[in-house]
């Protein structure tokens, strides 16, 4: 093991992988350590959002998702008798803005497997059965202590960037004394996942079980496992309750015990909570470690991914062009508000499932938990940060994800748009864009991509054609969010020196 590293990630779940991939994949030097000594073999997370399909495939982990998942027809509540609660949300047989299906199920285990082989097989330095026992923070650098578990030797480390992806009970948390904020909620619940032993139809729905005895989760994941996920009542008694016995006629209303294997029944407690602070010194907090919430949006891992992504490109920014520290306190200002939505909103639709399940009559639902449904709300851009004037701004989209546009060949899909935009930040329009040599200079010194969009791209994509016109040009941030756009009140000059003010180069 070397002694010094440029980042040391904590934690080897869906998020710490990608995220130590993530800095590998731009030359940066890695150390990826896990108290674990193999991957978690039973499912945990188990959907994947179209933004989460479009941030893997910036790493060419797409297919990994493609190849282990299944997409649903939808999502939607129903009740004790399995009927539909107004309209579900069809999902099936659609991409969405960013390029993909709005949902897929995955079957984590796969998943995890092939992206730990990726990981052992790239540049990152992987220690398993390591464990973070202690930081000492001294200025820019970063001190810990790695212990290995196999023998109790203890590996002192230096490193420019600490990354804690290590789960709700985070030991980078705890150590850097970080609080975190209860939202409470905190249900304790049975996940059931199967593997079905027949070819049996359960539905092609995500459904919310609103059934006043007890309110429960059906999520069809990838054929041939299924899951199903139960309140526990306080009259419940938890061994009872978690007994094959029991387990059996929670599942009768849709199978027989012959018809299935039980993978995996654990009582998991859903949390809400928000860490306070998502960096302090070198140290940052991504996925779990940052946020858990319940998994009714399936947005736990989403959340965490869209951590990795958005501190990914500040890290590699900083080190490569050693921007100083402005652009790296952007992490938490851009993420922990929209970190906050989702707890919030996951949350949102628990408190929905309960109140449709105990009311005598729907309609006296309250509007404000009716809108935490499915299809009633868009995850929302961000707020503040990098961008134009540091803030979102609804008229230049800036804070809004960039759309990702497909070429087609029949049915078939010829072309993703975010494989020409790149890693680094993009100007794009649909004529040619004029710079001057200053200007030009500052943009390739960042590796900025200058991409004309040809006409197949903008006439296949509804949200493109709509926000693109004639000499327009968007300034594109790595992560593809907005960061402005050019219009008769900025101009292309004010966006590039706006840029270097807000990354620190002014
Ligand atoms: C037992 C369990 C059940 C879950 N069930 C569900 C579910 O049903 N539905 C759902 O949506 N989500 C579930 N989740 C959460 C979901 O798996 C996470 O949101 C998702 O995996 C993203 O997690 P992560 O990578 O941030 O953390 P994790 O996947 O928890 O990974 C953290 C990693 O850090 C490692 N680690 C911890 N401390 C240290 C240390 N000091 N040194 C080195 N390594 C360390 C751990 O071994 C682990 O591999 C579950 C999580 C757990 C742990």
């Amino acid at each position: 093991m070397e002694s010094r590293y440029d980042a040391i990630v904590i934690g080897l779940g869906p998020v710490g992988s990608f995220m130590a991939l993530k800095l590998e994949q731009q030359g940066m030097k890695v150390l990826a350590i896990d108290k674990e000594k193999d991957i978690y073999p039973l499912p945990r997370a188990v959907s994947m959002s179209d933004q989460g399909m479009r941030m893997h495939q910036s790493l060419c982990l797409d297919d990994v998702y493609i190849r282990n998942s299944d997409i649903p027809g939808g999502a939607g509540f129903v009740d004790e008798n399995l009927e539909f609660i107004g309209d579900p949300m069809i999902m099936k047989g659609l991409n969405t803005h960013n390029g993909w299906p709005p949902m897929q199920f995955f079957h984590q285990p796969y998943t995890d497997r092939e992206i730990r082989e990726r990981l052992l097989s790239s540049e990152c330095d992987v220690f398993v059965e390591h464990e973070l026992t202690n930081i000492d923070d001294a200025g820019q650098i970063t001190k810990c202590s790695i212990t290995n578990l196999q023998n109790n030797k203890v590996f002192n480390l230096e490193c420019r960037y600490l990354i804690g992806a290590d789960g709700a009970n985070s030991k980078v948390r705890e150590l850097k004394k970080i609080e975190q904020e209860d939202l409470n909620y905190d249900r304790d619940w049975i996940i059931i996942d199967i593997e079905l032993l027949v070819e049996k139809e359960l539905g092609e729905f995500a459904i919310q079980i609103c059934d006043p005895n007890r309110i429960g989760t059906f999520i069809p994941t990838h054929s041939p496992f299924k899951r199903w996920e139960f309140e526990i009542r306080d009259d419940d008694d938890i061994n009872e309750f978690s007994s094959d016995e029991n387990i059996k006629k929670l599942l009768s209303p849709w199978l027989k015990p012959e018809e299935y294997k039980i993978l995996r029944k654990a009582i998991y407690q859903f949390h809400s909570v928000l860490a306070n602070e998502f960096q302090k010194d070198n140290c940052y907090l991504i996925g779990d470690a940052a946020h858990q919430n319940p998994p009714f949006m399936g947005e736990g891992m989403m959340t965490g991914c869209r951590d990795a992504e958005n501190l990914s490109w500040k890290i590699i920014m900083d080190y490569k062009y050693s921007l100083g520290e402005r652009l790296l306190k952007n992490y938490q200002i851009e993420r922990k508000d929209h970190a906050r939505f989702i707890v919030e909103n996951s949350l949102g639709i628990g408190l929905l499932m309960e109140a449709y399940a105990h009311t005598e009559n729907i309609e006296d639902v309250p509007a404000e938990l009716v809108a935490k449904g499915y299809g009633s709300f868009a995850i929302p851009p961000l707020n503040e940060g990098v961008f134009y004037n540091g803030k979102s701004d609804e008229k230049h989209l800036s804070g809004q994800l960039f759309p990702q546009p497909i070429k087609f060949n029949g049915n078939e899909i010829k072309q993703r748009c975010d494989y020409l935009l790149g890693d680094n930040f993009s100007l794009v329009s649909t004529t040619e864009i004029i710079l001057t040599k200053e200007e030009e200079d500052f943009l390739s010194s960042i590796d900025t991509k200058i991409l004309v969009l040809d006409k197949e791209f903008i006439e296949s994509n509804l949200w493109m054609s709509a926000m693109i016109e004639e000499g327009k040009i968007y300034l594109v941030r790595p992560d593809k969010y907005i960061y402005g756009s050019t219009s008769k009140e900025i101009s292309l000059s004010q966006l590039i020196e706006d840029l270097k003010t807000r990354i620190g180069l002014n």
